[in-house]
């Protein structure tokens, strides 16, 4: 196991009714004025909004509001929002909604005590020194940006979509995660949702680090968790206890929790970010797309974390043949992807020719020569990557 520093201090109020205590927890954390942010519309037509409002209210809190953030964050957003924000003397962000919003929030968060060019961080050119406070009011477990001090943002300009980790200033400060306003996902967004989460798990499993068995388990503990509600929350969308578990997993998913000490890989949610940023898919639907694709490549190059996963997760017969065992367990993930609604090809992304060269030059211009480090990726590989999710 490798040294580690594990500092998580978001503070996760969790269940039934908890966004009647934002406002309370604003004022427990400080701040003077807020800004909310929120996506397209579903917190308005489900009358969270106007709840956290009145909780704000209640708590004698003043607010502003910066709404319309798409899935696929924007930079022209955020731009809006650092300017509303400096004019309105705003001292904590509270995002209401999914990962979209709260990676917004944190850009917004990030640049209003910045000089210069809030793109900067993104690019590796300045490192974010302070930032506003960040507070979350979940809807979709998924991103797990309620629990990381990560956020992932497009440029406009260019088709850009690159991360920034900053965990020390960019982490929420609380985070109020009710199952219950889950309820209303579209089945495809939650299906994205579980996705995602499973990818955020996979990234750190998928390493070469040895003596890492908490975090093996706790991964695959984690992954059989959300493989078991995920049938559950497809036909019953209602159900509060699949719910919570899940939500909950999406969150430990991402925060540090699982593959804490290892080398972590990410190559798969960089190929997707090229996805999702050319084509604009969702990025669960992209990562059930590649993820797969990936694995496969590695029963060549790696297999023995794979056929491991196959084992232990899919409940894969073991055998020397560690090659067809990993296989067998790839067959069962995208089986279960399909179960749920998701692609695992790009035809069934909507994609019927990607470009794949103009795919792998925007990778490896944006990320070097090599991505990942299960296995490190040229530029042939990650073309060959992007040619098994045809
Ligand atoms: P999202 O993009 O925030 O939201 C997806 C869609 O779900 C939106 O159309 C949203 O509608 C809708 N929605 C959300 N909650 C809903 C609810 N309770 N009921 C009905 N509809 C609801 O989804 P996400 O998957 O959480 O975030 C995706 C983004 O996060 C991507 O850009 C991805 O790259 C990024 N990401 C970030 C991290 C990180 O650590 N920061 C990690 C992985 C991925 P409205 O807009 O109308 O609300
Ligand atoms: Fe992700």
């Amino acid at each position: 196991m490798n040294n580690f520093i594990f500092y998580s201090p978001t503070e996760f109020v969790f269940g039934r009714d908890t966004e009647t205590q934002t406002g309370a927890l604003v004022q427990k954390y400080g701040a003077r004025k807020v800004m909310i942010v929120y996506g397209g519309g579903s917190v308005v037509r489900s009358g969270l909004l106007a709840r956290v409002e009145d909780s704000l209210r209640k708590a004698g809190i003043p607010y502003c509001m910066l709404g319309g953030v798409q899935p696929n964050p924007i930079d022209t957003k955020v731009y809006e929002g650092i300017d509303l924000c400096r004019k309105e003397n705003v001292d904590m962000m509270l995002a209401v909604g999914g990962g979209s919003v709260i990676d917004t929030a944190k850009a917004i968060a990030a640049g209003v005590p910045y000089d210069g060019d809030f793109w900067d961080f993104y690019i590796g050119k300045s490192i974010v020194a302070k930032a506003l406070k960040v507070a979350v009011v979940l809807t979709i477990p998924a991103a797990g940006s309620e629990g990381s001090g990560n956020t992932v943002i497009t440029k406009v300009d260019g088709l850009q979509k690159l991360s920034l980790r900053a965990p020390g200033v960019l982490r929420p400060v609380f985070a109020v995660m009710n199952p219950e306003l889950t309820y209303t996902l579209p089945p495809f967004q939650t299906a994205c949702g579980i996705a995602d989460m499973m990818a955020h798990i996979m990234e750190r499993y998928f390493t070469n680090t040895k003596e890492v068995e908490i975090g093996d388990r706790l991964c695959e503990g984690t992954l059989l968790a959300i493989i078991k509600e995920a049938a559950t929350v497809m036909k019953e969308p209602e159900n509060y206890g699949a719910r919570a578990n899940l939500m909950w997993c999406g969150t430990i998913a991402h925060n540090g929790t699982c593959g804490v000490g290892c080398e972590e890989d990410w190559a798969s949610h960089f190929l997707e970010h090229e996805i999702s940023a050319i084509y604009n898919v969702t990025h669960g639907a992209g990562l059930s797309v590649i993820f797969p694709a990936w694995m496969t490549w590695m029963t060549e190059h790696n297999v023995d974390k794979i056929a491991q996963y196959a084992v232990r997760v899919w409940g894969v017969e073991e055998s020397d043949d560690k090659k067809k065992v990993a296989l067998e367990g790839i067959a069962r993930l995208k089986a279960f992807f399909k179960s749920i609604g998701l692609p695992v090809t790009f035809k069934e992304l909507g994609i019927e020719n990607p470009d794949i060269d103009r795919l792998a030059d925007s990778l490896h211009r944006n990320k070097g020569e090599f991505v990942g480090n299960y296995v490190k990726l040229t530029k042939k590989d990650s073309k060959e990557i992007y040619r098994l999710a045809l």
